[in-house]
């Protein structure tokens, strides 16, 4: 009898347990028993010829059918709590100690400025790059801080889905008139108001057509993007002036523009040659330079210059003359108008993504023929590493990662390892390293140092995965190692944000061997993840990796310690952030001798110094990689263009003597 009670007991318990983990189906009743006294089977339930056959014992209370279903019912719950307590023991094992930093307080900024953004691109109305991501993040950073800030952009529509986000705009019925191409060309304003920022859009005929943002379906740039573009500066020069955003006015003509990339560049020469020489206008406004990649110049033959709608005599500053031996023939002058030129030329400050990067661009290798005219203004070049949208890539809610965690413990880390392994059908190990690859297959991003490395590091006891589009060739190299290696490789060729979630998570390491690098994303995404990258030391990846140093502690403080030290990147205290463990590893010379050495040598501290490992995770977690930080070091160019007088004032003499 006291036997029965227990079970009755248990299999009440047993119920409360599975309402508690709310199993999807409801349990069957079971009909109330009484058990009768003296019988010689205590119950009244049906006989288990089951249990009695099999088991050569009778249950004492359960019928057949549903010892079956309560058997199920049973391991799901076990199931259940045993994953649950395995959850619980991966993260008692993984606490830190460390808890994560909070977020930034804002505090408005006591000089608020208006500032222009301009750009051929911006997330997530169109996007090709890293550029798109800048102009839709920093410019709600500066609002946060007490700017008022717009964004002029092309109205695209492509024929894709990104089309639709241009419908919430409406027409601000301001038009302007933009002379340029021997002839004036109308354009319209659309806005759009998001976060607080002004999103202004250019429309024009010329934005309108299926195909992609620069090039078309062939991949071959439109014919007219010198024409697309010059548009685009001359009609952001405009919108200040122009648009009259309800209730608040026009921004009037003391802006600080910030022109990106060669798309935007002809706004310092507009700004400077027109309407502050001949328009007596923007006298007090400034023009940035800002360089996301440094190859994309918009040069055209010298021939276009009338096109561009600039006076005559600032030809010079768009002239560029390519050395003889990048000359098509004999008779080739090499004679181009370089937009780039004539911005960095003519605007007051000059800035690109990374610090490393700044000074690469002065170099002949860097500088891709702007060295010359790069070094000249090096007293006005800056470099600020981009922040990272912390929102989209926060480990503690990814909805494409099954299993959340933060600094204060790395158990879902794991776990997420394990899910990509098996989600790839490699082996579910925790004890092997799991190494990433995310980008472009483009020969910036180095891929083809890993197929040239491929047979070695497969001859460790690795597991990689490469996810990315582009030359056929490296894409058929992914196919083959796939079926080469097919137990420790696998290559995903395609676009796959979810897939990047992924990857950044789940793996151990994240190999990044780019040739050159303006700033770079993926590796700030692997650092906040606890993903520790291997990567080539140049240009912005050289400036945010901190080298795993072997003779630090393996002591969490010292760690986080050492990322707030490393948070002011090369202006910060340095000395501490040297202290510590390290968040990566980088090579210095683009050969597989120096970038294996760092893969092997990650891969033996991964197996052979876990505390070691973790302490790099914790220091790698614990930087502040937002964009606030990031605008702030804006706000300072953007301030010392204000102090500084302009760099292109009205030439005085131009009026009297001539
Ligand atoms: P770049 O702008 O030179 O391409 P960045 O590192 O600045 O390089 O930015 C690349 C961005 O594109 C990152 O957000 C990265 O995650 C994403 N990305 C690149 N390739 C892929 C891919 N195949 N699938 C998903 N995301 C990708």
């Amino acid at each position: 009898m006291e036997q029965i009670r227990q079970l009755q007991e248990a299999n009440q318990k047993l119920k409360e347990d599975m309402d508690l983990f709310a199993m999807p189906e409801a349990l069957p009743q079971r009909p109330d028993f009484v058990p009768e006294a003296g019988s010689m089977q205590g119950t009244s339930a049906p006989k288990s010829s089951f249990s009695a056959d099999v088991l050569g014992m009778e249950m004492p209370y359960l019928g057949e059918g549903e010892t079956r279903v309560g058997f199920q019912h049973f391991d799901k719950v076990e199931n259940e709590k045993a994953r649950m307590e395995a959850m619980r023991v991966e993260q008692a094992a993984r606490v830190t100690g460390v808890t994560p930093r909070p977020p930034p307080k804002y505090e408005k900024t006591e000089w608020p400025l208006s500032i222009v953004f301009v750009s051929s691109e911006v997330t997530p109305w169109s996007k090709t790059g890293g550029l798109a991501d800048v102009c839709g993040s920093l410019p709600r950073e500066l609002v946060k801080r007490g700017h008022r800030v717009m964004v002029v952009s092309p109205y695209y529509q492509r024929g894709t889905k990104e089309d639709k986000y241009f419908e919430g705009a409406f027409d601000t019925c301001s038009n302007a008139s933009v002379g340029c191409f021997g002839a004036a060309h109308e354009v319209g304003f659309m806005h759009q108001i998001h976060d607080g920022v002004d999103f202004v859009f250019v429309k024009h005929d010329c934005y309108e057509r299926p195909g992609g943002i620069y090039v078309d379906a062939m991949g071959n740039a439109w014919e007219d993007n010198q024409f697309r573009y010059t548009l685009l500066s001359h009609a952001a020069c405009e919108a200040p002036l122009k648009i009259n955003f309800e209730g608040k006015g026009t921004y009037g003509d003391e802006v600080v523009f910030v022109a990106n990339d060669w798309h935007a560049g002809l706004v310092p020469l507009v700004v400077a040659s027109k309407y502050r020489q001949y328009w007596n206008t923007y006298h007090n406004a400034r023009t940035i330079t800002v360089i996301h990649n440094i190859l994309h110049q918009g040069s055209e033959p010298a021939t276009t210059f009338p096109n561009l709608g600039i006076p005559d005599d600032w030809y010079w500053c768009l002239e560029y003359q390519y050395p003889e031996h990048m000359r098509a023939h004999e008779l080739d002058l090499g004679l181009v108008v370089n937009i780039l030129k004539g911005a960095v030329a003519t605007s007051d400050r000059v800035l690109t993504v990374s610090e490393g990067y700044a000074e690469e661009i002065c170099t002949p290798l860097g500088g891709k023929g702007l060295e010359g005219i790069l070094t000249e203004r090096k007293h006005r070049l800056d470099g600020v590493v981009n922040g990272i949208d912390l929102d989209e890539w926060n480990p503690a809610n990814d909805p494409h990662c099954e299993f959340p965690y933060d600094v204060s413990n790395l158990a879902g880390k794991l776990m997420n390892k394990r899910a990509l392994q098996r989600e790839l059908g490699f082996d579910v190990r925790d004890d092997v390293p799991l190494l990433g690859f995310i980008g472009r297959l483009d020969w910036q991003k180095g891929p083809d140092l890993i197929r040239d490395s491929i047979a070695e590091m497969m001859n460790e006891d690795v597991q990689l995965v490469m996810l990315g589009s582009g030359i056929g060739e490296l894409e058929g190299f992914m196919q083959w190692a796939e079926a080469t290696y097919n137990d420790k490789f696998r290559g995903w060729v395609g676009f796959n944000v979810p897939v990047a979630h992924r990857i950044t998570a789940g793996c151990d390491i994240l190999l990044m061997p780019s040739r050159f690098e303006p700033c770079g994303l993926n590796q700030l995404y692997a650092m906040r993840y606890g993903t520790l990258p291997i990567a080539h030391a140049t240009g912005g990846l050289n400036d945010t990796i901190t080298r795993h140093n072997p003779f630090a502690l393996d002591d969490p403080e010292v760690a986080v310690a050492a990322a707030i030290a490393s948070d002011e990147g090369p202006d910060g205290n340095r000395e501490m952030a040297d202290l510590g463990p390290g968040t990566g590893w980088l090579f210095d010379s683009m050969d597989t001798w120096s970038f294996m050495y760092c893969v092997s040598n990650a891969c033996k501290l991964f197996r052979e110094n876990p505390k070691m490992w973790r302490a790099m995770q914790i220091q790698a977690m614990s930087q502040d990689l937002s964009w606030y930080h990031a605008a702030l070091k804006w706000e300072k160019i953007f301030e010392w263009s204000k102090i500084d007088p302009p760099h292109c004032e009205i030439k005085q003499e131009h009026h009297h003597h001539y």
